[in-house]
């Protein structure tokens, strides 16, 4: 572990130490689940016509096709959603609380009309500018482990793309904090959570890398996006006691643990495999 008499302050990343599990084993997990933004990126959001329901397998083969018919009751979009959490479940997700928040929340709504039908396969999907809609599972981890079994007060997301996320979030934190650096997918998330009538949401328009030092500390602080390193002034803006997960790499990405110890104390420890799109700076 690294103290501030040891290191200038802030810490930078790198000097944030792995935690080891009690074999002293650096913490990383042996079962991979990747996320699958890079693969959608490419696809046409247009392609899926909107009228036909859309049969799809889940990346693992044992389990069932689903169908979500976008001109259906709200039951069935509630049938599938909760055989999408049932999914993300078996993938190993415990935490009630997030599992409820996965299936109370409308994913297909955040989706465009054409993507509508496949909102409970397991997959990030495509939502324009380049950027994806994360998949449940990774959400939910994240989640899970950002939450660590106790209530959130005041958490911060960076990269708030279409919404869904920190819709989920509103329904396990108290108040949520959210940002995005693309104008166009700031308003498309203010359109999406405005019918949802989310009243623990602030949505902000700018860097995330920068956080929001006048709502901090947080905490609890996710990133939807990949950076080399996560930020330092994300570190600081960190209760003592909060976490921060963040997916951290380039080509092969990590989802990463930071624990604020102390003041001046940070800890870090590798949970599993990711792969988001990419963590950028400024605004567009
Ligand atoms: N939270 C979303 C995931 C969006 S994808 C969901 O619920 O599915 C990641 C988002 O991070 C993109 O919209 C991207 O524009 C945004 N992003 C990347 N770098 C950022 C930064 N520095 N500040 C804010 N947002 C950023």
């Amino acid at each position: 572990m690294t103290t501030a008499k040891e290191k200038r302050f802030p810490l930078p990343l790198s000097s944030v130490v792995e935690r080891k599990d009690n074999a002293g084993r650096n913490r990383i997990a042996t079962s991979v689940s990747t996320q699958t933004a890079m693969q959608n990126l490419g696809r046409d959001t247009n392609s899926t016509p909107r009228t036909n329901p859309v049969s799809a397998w889940n990346s693992t083969k044992e389990q069932k096709p689903v169908v979500l018919n976008t001109s259906d009751s709200p039951l069935v979009s509630e049938a599938v959603r909760r055989a999408m959490v049932a999914r993300v479940a078996q993938q190993g997700v415990k935490d009630t609380t997030v599992l409820e928040a996965l299936r109370t929340i409308p994913r297909h709504l955040f989706l465009e009309s054409g993507l509508e039908s496949q909102a409970y396969i397991d997959a990030s999907l495509p939502i324009g500018h380049h950027q994806t809609i994360s998949q449940p599972y990774i959400v939910a981890r994240m989640l899970e482990i950002l939450r660590n079994d106790v209530k959130l007060d005041k958490v911060l997301e960076i990269g708030t793309g279409c919404g869904y996320q920190a819709a989920v979030l509103s329904l396990i934190a108290k108040e949520v904090y959210s940002i995005e650096r693309i104008k166009a997918l700031h308003e498309l998330a203010k359109n999406n959570l405005r019918p949802m009538r989310i009243a623990n949401i602030r949505l902000h328009y700018g860097d995330g890398m920068l956080g929001l030092p006048q709502a901090a500390p947080f905490d609890g602080i996710i990133l939807a996006a990949a950076g080399m390193e996560v930020p330092q002034a994300l570190l600081v803006q960190l209760k003592v006691g909060g976490r921060l997960i963040a997916p951290v790499g380039g080509r092969h990405q990590v989802l990463q643990l930071i624990e604020r110890v102390s003041e001046h104390e940070w800890s870090s420890a590798v949970v599993e495999n990711c792969h988001f799109v990419p963590l950028h700076s400024g605004v567009v």
